[in-house]
């Protein structure tokens, strides 16, 4: 089985099948919050998360959503020029605020040029009735995807995190998504403290079994700051090996469905703050271990998917 050059189905891969090139994502800063940060769900966030709220690089929130995409399509351009792009609300809790202002957010995103969908990154929690309406009114205009952040299927492991919901409410929230046709990307967190092999392929497991669009798979950082980071300083967990975590992805890899889209197999720690695992920071070496481990094992996405 094979997805382009990949043993498995990659968001990479999906989005050229849809539009026909390479679609770009280009990361936007709403200026949203998170309700587990602000005493809502929680005062302290979840253990691992940075100042920036688990998100990776965007231009200041201080430019409009016009200014910050047109920044980022030029700084993109220098390695992709297809002209299409997705707007990605990543950073904090997406869906948190008023509608109005949502609204106006993510249809500044969808409405710049070259603009073919919006992607946003969100907690299922915090999710309203009327948020959930602007969502089905945007999925009808564009291709959109929302993340919901579960990391775990494990309460054990999720009250450590601090994740600040149960996995009753995530399955709500799915089956809400779901009714209104719009497409969900769960995502998982490999190597939390405390977590043996078998308790992240039961939650790999349980997300496969959802009938949801996509996965995305992180491995564990421990960021420099983070209450993480203290906790590591002062009861050190086994950090995954390379190996290990390669393993433990092509193993998944294995039991996911084959139509549910990869977004994503390993991380971009920001190597000014990575303490753990240095490994990770090369990232080209951990996808192609993953390519060369499934070959090795003449194996692909959904061998073992019941
Ligand atoms: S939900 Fe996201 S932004 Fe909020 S504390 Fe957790 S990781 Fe950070």
């Amino acid at each position: 089985m094979l997805w382009g050059d990949k043993r498995y189905h990659s968001l990479n891969y999906e989005l050229k099948r849809i539009f026909g090139t390479k679609v770009v994502k280009l990361s936007v800063d709403g200026g949203f919050t998170c309700p587990n940060r602000d005493g809502t769900a929680g005062d302290k966030g979840c253990i691992f998360c940075g100042e920036e709220g688990s998100g990776e690089f965007t231009f200041s929130k201080n430019l409009s959503i016009p200014e910050q995409i047109a920044k980022q399509k030029e700084f993109m351009s220098k390695k992709w020029a297809t002209g299409k792009y997705i707007a990605y609300f990543q950073n904090f809790t997406n869906t948190y605020g008023d509608t109005e202002y949502l609204k106006e957010k993510y249809y500044a995103g969808i409405s710049q040029k070259g603009m073919v969908g919006l992607a946003i990154a969100t907690r299922p929690d915090s999710i309203s009735p009327s948020a959930l309406d602007l969502l089905e009114e945007i999925n009808k205009k564009t291709y959109l995807w929302i993340e919901l952040g579960l990391q775990t299927i494990h309460d054990t492991t999720a009250n450590f995190i601090r994740r600040g919901y149960d996995l009753c409410c995530y399955e709500k929230t799915v089956e809400e998504l779901k009714k209104r046709n719009i497409r969900i990307v769960t995502h998982l967190i490999f190597g939390l403290p405390g977590e043996s092999k078998q308790d992240i392929l039961e939650s790999v497991k349980y997300v496969s079994e959802r009938d949801t669009w996509g996965i995305k798979i992180h491995l564990l950082y421990i960021q420099r700051g983070t209450d993480l980071h203290k906790f590591y300083m002062e009861h050190p967990f086994h950090i995954l090996t390379q190996e290990e975590y390669v393993n433990m992805v092509c193993d998944s890899i294995e039991i996911i469905p084959k139509d549910m889209i990869i977004h994503r197999l390993t991380g971009d720690g920001k190597k000014a703050l990575l303490i753990e695992p240095k490994w990770s920071l090369d990232k080209l070496k951990v996808l192609s271990d993953i390519d060369k481990e499934l070959s090795i094992r003449n194996s692909y996405q959904g061998k073992f998917f019941k």
